[in-house]
């Protein structure tokens, strides 16, 4: 059945949310579930659930959100102790059930599950050598090409293959993986995309792209797998291999902060809402302004604008109400309903608003397409000047490490100077913090990923160029 989405935020949007959980003596899905719902900011798409009993797999998966794919009946045959889950946005690959993770496939090791969030950058050669070699690829994503190649690498054991297969994935992939016994977890020796560990309450572990997901289960001893490091959790027994290999430069997705993860999780030992405030505050040291009140477009803004409200003395209230549950559904809406555009997902508080000079503190402006109806809307309440703060700098490059903005040309501040999508917006001044203080509120000079600021790749990535229907081929180191 078709999705729709009512309203599409210009946030940025992730690729996905991977989970697994190895709990003895103990069914695994129902936890999985929960797991999973934790996740769903991470994917809206598809979601699905792979389970073992340590010989049979039994997988269920769709399109759609975790409450609308899952019922009771669907997962009381998903039996077995052990489960690997995923909520899926796609990036690489269409939005098609063939695309929906985990995949599941039949090797001669035995049935091998995999959930993948990130994006390789080598994927056509790899893909290209598959179909040479004779294999059939069912679906049109990355992550299928990592199960396959992981398939048919020599070794003894999965994570003896796993290790000798990485060298050749380029790119950003935090997967889980399940065998018939085992469930291993690795990272890419930059580390793109989050993953972390815990302990389950009773006995066993349990691995998810957020630690918020962790704890929802119930974990203790949470701790992040490292870059490069490979996980296999055998019933109650966790063993680690660290990666024997030079370490790398690492490249952590600095959008994992601004934006992507829930505020509860923690990564690279900083606590995302932390972050958050702390880069509303030096945006308040940045860009300073005359104003009566901050407000914050929610839900991931509001630590940022109470941070900044704290620095500059301006007193911080709610603007906006948010519907937070128009995600996509079955049912498709009017032409006038979605004419509303933001006006679906946000009512203002006009009485925190009227005769007020605002400052509205936003995320990011990927395609430009939400900030002008935002800046409307606080117009509308009666606001007498509105100025936007963003808190990442303009997004100039295309990101190819599973986030969906893939090409120049959509970018508004590839096209455009900040003074012109000043004017673009209808604000009265726009401010973007520079990666400078962006840096400073994360308290790290290196180990991050800014390409998508800077137009600086931490891996070789081809460039394709179609602005202005010029095309362009290149390296960029
Ligand atoms: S290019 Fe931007 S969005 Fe992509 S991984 Fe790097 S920081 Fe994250």
């Amino acid at each position: 059945m078709e999705h729709f989405e009512p309203y599409d935020a210009d946030s940025p949007k992730e690729e996905c949310g991977v989970l697994a959980i190895s709990s003895p003596g103990r069914e695994a899905a129902r936890n999985a579930f929960f797991g999973l719902y934790a996740l769903q900011h991470r994917g809206q798409e598809g979601a699905g659930i792979a389970v073992s009993d340590g010989h049979a797999v039994r997988v269920h998966k769709a399109q759609g959100l975790v409450s609308q794919v899952f019922t009771p009946e669907d997962l009381g045959p998903l039996t077995g102790s052990m489960a690997i889950a995923h909520t899926r946005y796609s990036t690489t690959g269409s939005n098609s059930d063939r695309n929906v993770q985990p995949y599941v496939i039949e090797t001669m090791h035995g049935p091998l599950s995999l959930a993948h969030n990130g994006n390789l950058v080598n994927t056509d050669s790899l893909r290209k050598k598959l179909l040479e070699d004779g294999a059939g690829l069912q679906s049109s994503t990355d992550s299928e090409v990592l199960a396959l190649m992981l398939a048919a690498t020599k070794g003894e054991t999965w994570e003896e293959r796993l290790r000798n297969v990485m060298p050749k994935w380029e790119g950003a992939f935090s997967l889980a993986l399940m065998s018939a016994g085992k469930i291993i977890a690795v990272r890419d020796p930059r580390g793109f995309r989050p993953l972390s560990v815990g302990k389950m309450p009773v006995s066993g572990y349990a691995v998810a792209s957020e630690t918020g997901a962790l704890l929802t289960l119930g974990c203790t001893d949470i701790r992040e797998v490292e870059p490069g490091e490979i996980i296999v959790i055998q019933e109650d027994t966790l063993v680690s291999y660290p990666d024997p290999g030079k370490p790398q430069e690492q490249a952590r997705c600095t959008f994992e902060h601004i934006y992507f993860s829930r505020p509860d999780a923690v990564w690279d030992d900083l606590s995302v809402h932390s972050v958050r405030q702390k880069l509303g505050e030096e945006l308040a040291r940045e860009y300073p302004v005359d104003a009566d009140v901050v407000i914050a477009v929610p839900d991931s803004s509001m630590p940022a604008a109470i941070g900044y409200s704290e620095t500059s003395g301006i007193p911080y209230n709610e603007g906006f109400v948010k519907n937070r549950y128009i995600g996509r559904t079955f049912i498709e809406p009017t032409t006038e309903l979605r004419k509303q555009g933001v006006a679906l997902k946000f009512n203002t508080l006009p009485e925190n608003i009227r005769g007020k000079r605002v400052v509205v503190v936003d995320d990011s402006i990927v395609r430009g397409t939400t900030s002008g109806p935002i800046v409307q809307l606080i117009r509308d309440a009666g606001a007498t000047e509105v100025h936007m703060r963003i808190t990442c700098p303009p997004i100039k490059n295309p990101c190819f490490f599973g986030v969906d903005f893939g090409t120049y040309e959509e970018l508004l501040a590839y096209k455009m100077e900040v003074s012109e999508m000043c004017d673009y917006i209808g604000a009265d001044s726009l401010g973007f913090i520079s990666v400078e203080r962006m840096m400073k509120a994360l308290t790290k000079d290196d180990g991050y990923c800014n390409a998508c600021f800077t137009g600086v790749y931490p891996v070789p990535v081809q460039l394709s160029l179609s602005t202005s229907k010029q095309r362009f081929d290149g390296v960029i180191q």
